[in-house]
């Protein structure tokens, strides 16, 4: 059987692409699959070439993960799209997103843009996040979606990767895809708008670029409520940075547990108060002796 990847699904349409022919084909999914297995974009498939346009989808591979928004299957990437100038950059954003990523099983990188227009201050504060995301243990790089600039590492860093595109809007998402593309990002809310039945599905693309990589033509979160998706007490697994450290009891939770690693840390300026303020945040705490740890 050929391999095939599943890089539209739009309504009934499957769009299947076989990298051994380098062509898509209409996918059907037959025999045992047609009612039981849903098929997502993502969806590693194996199947027959039928005929010039036909792809027989015969088995759908285990899954390594699958997002709701957009709902794409194995996505190894999230590009998270961060400016520090116009708009200001929102750390808790980021580190909201950065936690549910990674909660799914997406591997995050932070890419900050529109580094073209930054002022010397503007400059000074890239440099500042940027060495406290990279000292958690995230990649980071520096872009400009209008000069080109940094975007090569990038398609380096996601080389034969599954991406997605999130962060809030105005960002340069839609820039980003284009230049890596020439192709236009699609708006979740208007696709969201034009849905019309209950169970009209809105459509996924997977776009080919760089070296065998591919990327959803949907943007994923531009917010999110941490809270939402991940439990309370497992928020402190997607802060990397606290994992190098241990506590007195083993389900601390950081916050008013005598002997608690973490906080001794962010004491000590290993672990930054940002960051912390923005856990304490998630887990809807407040700390009376913040203002002694952090200043
Ligand atoms: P999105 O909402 O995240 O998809 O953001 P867009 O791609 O629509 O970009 C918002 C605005 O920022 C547009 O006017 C873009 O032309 C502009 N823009 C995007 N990237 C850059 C960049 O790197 N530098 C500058 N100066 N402007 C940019
Ligand atoms: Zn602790």
């Amino acid at each position: 059987m050929e391999k095939g990847l599943v890089i539209e699904r739009v309504a009934q349409l499957i769009g299947v692409y076989v990298p051994s022919v380098g062509k898509t084909f209409k996918g059907i999914p037959r025999g045992k699959l047609l009612k039981r297995t849903k098929i997502y974009a993502g969806d590693r498939v194996l199947g027959n070439i039928v005929d010039a346009e036909t792809f027989a989808i015969e088995e759908v591979e285990e899954r390594k993960n699958i997002l709701i928004r957009p709902p794409i299957a194995n996505v190894d990437r999230v590009i998270c799209v961060m400016t520090i100038q116009k708009p200001e950059f929102d750390n808790y954003l980021l580190d909201s997103l950065l936690v549910v990523y990674d909660h799914v099983g997406c591997e995050p990188v932070v890419v900050f843009n529109k580094t073209d227009l930054l002022d010397e201050e503007g400059r000074g504060e890239l440099e500042r996040w940027s060495e406290l995301y990279s000292k958690a243990g995230y990649e980071v790089v520096h872009v400009s979606a209008k000069t080109g600039k940094g975007i090569e590492e990038v398609v380096e860093l996601v080389e034969g990767d599954i991406c997605i595109l999130a962060g809030p809007s105005g960002v340069g998402k839609s820039t980003i895809l284009k230049y890596l593309t020439g192709e236009e990002l699609r708006i979740g809310e208007i696709s969201e708008k034009t849905q019309r039945g209950k169970h009209t599905t809105t459509g996924v693309k997977l776009i080919p670029f760089g070296k065998n990589s591919f990327i959803g033509d949907t943007p994923g979160f531009s917010r999110v409520e941490v809270l939402q998706f991940v439990s309370r007490k497992s928020v402190k697994n997607y802060f990397r940075e606290f994992l190098r450290y241990e506590c007195r009891y083993p389900d601390c939770l950081h916050v008013k547990e005598p002997g608690c690693g973490v906080k001794e840390a962010v004491k000590k300026g290993e672990i930054s108060c940002e960051r912390y303020k923005s856990y304490l945040k998630m887990l809807r705490e407040y700390l009376e002796e913040l203002s002694e740890i952090c200043g």
